[in-house]
């Protein structure tokens, strides 16, 4: 087994490197082929002039990277934070390519974003700000050619203003240029709750293979957006006890369990945010990961189990229900500490499983039931987690550089059977 040097480090674009090197030394690629799918295929930014409700223009920028398109059409989430920056963007594009070929759902990778507060702006500012980002990216986008979704601060409303746009400008409507739409608009029922489902069915495949009792499992959940709420709930649908929950506000925290569905109530009467929970103690979101957990979903953002409070961990399972919330430098001292981590491109395949079937579903211009859409998500997670999980020990490695040979291997042999010029 080749021992490889992992880099110390925070940028979310260098830590995805660091995990393919090490994966690219182990399958033994070979330098063109490694080299082609290190860079992003098309790398695009753009300058969005906006008029702002109080008559002023402020200029945002924004991105569109396409990592790969070897698979099949691009598909991948747009990020509105504060935060966006390219590296970030390319990171998340090239997660994007591993994730959709360890779901085996016929696409490549791509991730937008634009850096900006949407919770200092107005619905309007944000609509003209959406509009304006596709009228830019029209010539990217394309229902065979790349696919945005939502992601952090963008949803179903988003979606709808982007397939608007989109339709408008090609003059017809073109629901399968981008997914996570409202239902009425040709959304899929299931794809709201499917990121938060498939990371309890990946939680619960890892449960079964280190015994854990569920019933017997304190949880703890970092981040109560899309994915978080939704995941605390299905660890409680599953008897999980989640004792701590906590979004930008903090942590909330309380032994005996925190009721997950009055909670998912407060956030949707209260601003979209847990501050003034009832029935739990106040900490913060550093103490929240340095609980006595068994089970850890950290479901917020990138870096957030780093080497500073790596040695702090304590839970035995980590579930990535976030992307890239875990360092490169930060693996390795939890691999030694025997901690097993479910990574992002594997546990939080359930979203982009079921955008694949809600644009399946706008191609065939025929909707299945909920019933049709969970039974497949769940089924493909528990053979995408059996794929890793069987790469992993193959190889003597821990699930995420499993997860990164079995995608990588797909990938290099769908680049070497198609070829360039
Ligand atoms: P979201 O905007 O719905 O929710 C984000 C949550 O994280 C909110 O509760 C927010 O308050 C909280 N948060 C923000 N900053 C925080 C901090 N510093 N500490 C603690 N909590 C913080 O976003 P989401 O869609 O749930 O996405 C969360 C993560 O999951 C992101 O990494 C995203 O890329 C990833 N992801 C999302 C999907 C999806 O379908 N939505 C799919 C795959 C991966």
């Amino acid at each position: 087994m080749p021992k490889v040097e992992i880099k110390d480090t925070t940028n979310p674009y260098e830590s995805m490197l660091a995990r393919f090197d090490v994966a690219a030394k182990i399958i033994g690629l070979d330098e063109a082929t490694h080299n082609v799918m290190k860079v992003p295929s098309k790398q695009v930014t753009v300058s969005l002039p906006i008029y702002m409700d109080d008559g002023s223009t402020k200029i945002f920028e924004g991105y569109r990277i396409v990592h790969s398109t070897i698979l099949g059409p691009s598909k991948g989430g747009i990020r509105y934070s504060t935060l966006v920056d390219i590296d970030e963007v390319k990171a998340l594009a090239a997660w994007m390519t591993w994730k959709c070929a360890i779901a085996d759902i016929p696409y490549g990778g791509a991730k937008g974003g634009i850096t900006c507060d949407p919770h200092k702006m107005s619905v309007g500012e944000l609509e003209r700000l959406t509009r304006a980002y596709t009228v830019a990216m029209s010539d990217v986008f394309g229902e065979n050619r790349d696919i945005p979704a939502p992601d952090m601060n963008t949803g179903p409303r988003e979606m709808a203003w982007i397939v608007d746009t989109y339709s408008k400008i090609k003059r017809e409507y073109i629901p399968g240029v981008v997914t996570g739409k409202p239902l009425h608009l040709g959304g899929s029922l299931g794809r709201t709750e499917a990121t938060g489902r498939g990371v309890m069915v990946a939680a619960n495949e890892a449960m079964k293979k280190l015994k854990m009792n569920p019933k017997k499992t304190k949880a703890a959940v970092q981040g109560f957006g899309n994915v978080g709420s939704f995941a605390a709930r299905f660890f409680e649908d599953m008897g999980i006890k989640v004792v701590a929950i906590s979004d930008v506000t903090g942590g909330y925290y309380n032994p005996k369990g925190i009721d997950i569905k009055k909670a998912i109530d407060h956030v949707q009467t209260n601003k979209k945010h847990l501050g003034g929970l009832k029935g739990a103690e106040r900490i913060t979101n550093e103490e929240l990961l340095e609980l006595n957990v068994d089970l850890l979903a950290p479901c917020a953002m990138e870096n957030q189990i780093t080497h500073k409070n790596v040695h702090k961990i304590m839970a035995k399972l980590i579930v990535e229900g976030a992307n890239g919330p875990i360092t490169s430098d930060a693996d390795k001292v939890l691999q030694d500490k025997g901690i097993i981590v479910i990574p992002d491109i594997l546990a939080n395949g359930g979203g982009v499983t079921v955008s694949y079937y809600e644009w399946v579903q706008n191609r065939a211009g025929y909707y299945w039931s909920l019933e049709e859409v969970i039974k497949r998500a769940d089924e493909s997670m528990i053979k995408a987690f059996a794929n890793c999980w069987d790469t992993a020990t193959k190889h003597h490695q821990s699930m995420r550089i499993g997860a990164y040979i079995f995608a990588m291997n797909k990938v290099a042999n769908a680049i070497k059977s198609r070829g360039h010029f």
